[in-house]
């Protein structure tokens, strides 16, 4: 089989990517191909679905305000509910945590964006059922769980339906004629000389080699251009050719909960308009919940660090144990309405982390361009990255992103990559 361009991977970015290339030439030849049966069955339907424009550096802050400027464009004109709820996000801060980060924290309330700085009255007014102090609490002091002192609040953050904006893209990319195949599994990229001379155990090192496409479950599919967007196993198809992801694999874990106990958290005046706790990040373990508002559920997260190895898995399974002995003291600690409340679900995926800088990277070889290295916030940034992607493999040196701001495509690649230090990471 032969196409124009193949897109490896049918997750958010293989999408984003696939639909932007259609929509700017719907006379290419676009094949999508995954190895799971149906789209985003990586890791984006396992997402969170946090979104946020809170962000330090200014290149996260652009990929992720523009990619939510875009979703609420899906879902305002284009008909597509991806569940867009603008419930704000709240990071709760020690007076320590909060004076290393201070100045970063200044520099994106200057940008003007709905982000701003409360006290500890005001979020103890606004989240009554929060103890943010624990005088002598010895077990508190035992978890070094330390007292709120500071919230930063961001409005244009909240939540979304990952996998039904995985669906969204696809359908996009379906109707401009773009060709699907699922439960196909990329075997091998196939690397060919760019002159062949037919004589066995090409190519030799002195050839200029370009990927041609790859083997598949399904056969060859020969491609002038093979984009790889196989999230955390993009490093697999990656190895043979010497070609670097720049990711690693984390697990990560979503803990479902419904329980009349965590009420308080769907009848909360002042922060946002759906009157519900925001999205909230707690001071201690990296622990982070929102609440759903079409299931009427609590999605509670933790982006634990040091400890948690980098290893590759096909299905990760969640562990139990890792919330009740783990997250669960904590949390009790501040959100005492958790107390005896067991997840009703739970679920597991992987990060794929870029440890270096914590943005995403795009680049190219011959025949072939990545993307990935999204770290925990690939969804967010989706259509800028979809875009940016777009304007890489048309050979453009700046993608417009939605909403007409203009990004140079080389500032996420390798060679003259050029992005900041972000300090807001979970
Ligand atoms: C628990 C959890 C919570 C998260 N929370 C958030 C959040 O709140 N906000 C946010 O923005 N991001 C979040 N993320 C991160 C986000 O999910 C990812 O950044 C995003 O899904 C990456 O998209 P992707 O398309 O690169 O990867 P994936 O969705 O994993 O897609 C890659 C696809 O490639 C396919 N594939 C791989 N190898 C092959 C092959 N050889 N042949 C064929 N197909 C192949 C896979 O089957 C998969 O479908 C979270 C992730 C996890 C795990």
């Amino acid at each position: 089989m032969e196409c124009d361009i193949l897109v490896i991977g049918a997750g958010v970015l293989g999408f984003s990517s696939a639909y932007h290339m259609k929509k700017r030439d719907p006379s290419k030849r676009i094949v999508v191909v995954d190895k799971q049966g149906g789209p985003g069955q990586g890791n984006s339907a396992k997402s969170e679905g946090g979104f946020r424009n809170i962000f330090t550096s200014s290149t996260n802050y652009l990929l992720a305000d523009c990619s939510i400027d875009a979703f609420k464009h899906m879902e305002e004109e284009m008909g597509h509910d991806v569940k867009l709820e603008f419930i704000g996000y709240l990071w709760l801060f020690s007076q320590r945590q909060y004076d290393a980060i201070r100045p970063a924290v200044e520099a994106i309330v200057n940008r003007g964006d709905g982000v701003r700085v409360l006290t500890l009255e005001e979020v103890k007014k606004t989240i009554p059922c929060l103890v943010p102090e624990f005088g002598e609490d010895e077990e508190a002091e035992l978890l070094g769980v330390e007292d709120v002192a500071v919230g930063v609040y961001g409005e244009k953050c909240g939540g979304l339906d990952a996998d039904a904006l995985v669906r969204a893209y696809e359908e996009e990319f379906v109707k401009l004629g773009g060709e699907i195949m699922y439960n196909t599994e990329a075997t091998r990229l196939m690397l060919k000389p760019v002159e062949e001379l037919g004589l066995p155990g090409e190519p030799f090192v002195w050839q200029d080699t370009v990927v041609v496409g790859a083997e598949t479950s399904k056969g060859e599919i020969l491609a002038e251009k093979t984009v790889v967007a196989a999230g955390v196993w993009a490093q697999r198809l990656l190895d043979p050719l010497g070609l670097d992801s720049f990711q690693r694999p984390k697990k990560r874990q979503i803990f479902a909960f419904k329980d009349q106990k965590l009420e308080p958290f769907f009848k909360m005046e002042g922060l946002n308009e759906e009157g519900v706790m925001p999205l909230t990040i707690l001071p201690k373990a990296n622990i982070l919940f929102r609440p759903e508002l079409s299931e009427g559920s609590i999605w509670l997260g933790c982006a634990d660090d040091i400890g948690r190895r980098f290893e590759l898995e096909e299905d990760p399974q969640p562990e139990e144990d890792y919330y009740t002995n783990n997250i669960y003291h904590v949390l009790v600690k501040y959100f005492p309405c958790f107390e005896d409340v067991r997840p009703m679900n739970m679920w597991a995926g992987q990060y794929a982390i870029n440890s270096l800088d914590e943005t995403p990277v795009l680049y190219e070889a011959p025949g072939i361009c990545y993307v990935g290295a999204a770290s925990g916030s690939g969804i967010m940034k989706a259509d800028s990255l979809g875009r940016i992607l777009d304007a890489l493999v048309a050979g453009e040196p700046e993608a417009e992103l939605f909403g007409g701001r203009m990004f140079r495509v080389a500032d996420l690649g390798v060679r003259h990559r050029h992005v900041e230090h972000e300090e807001f990471v979970i």
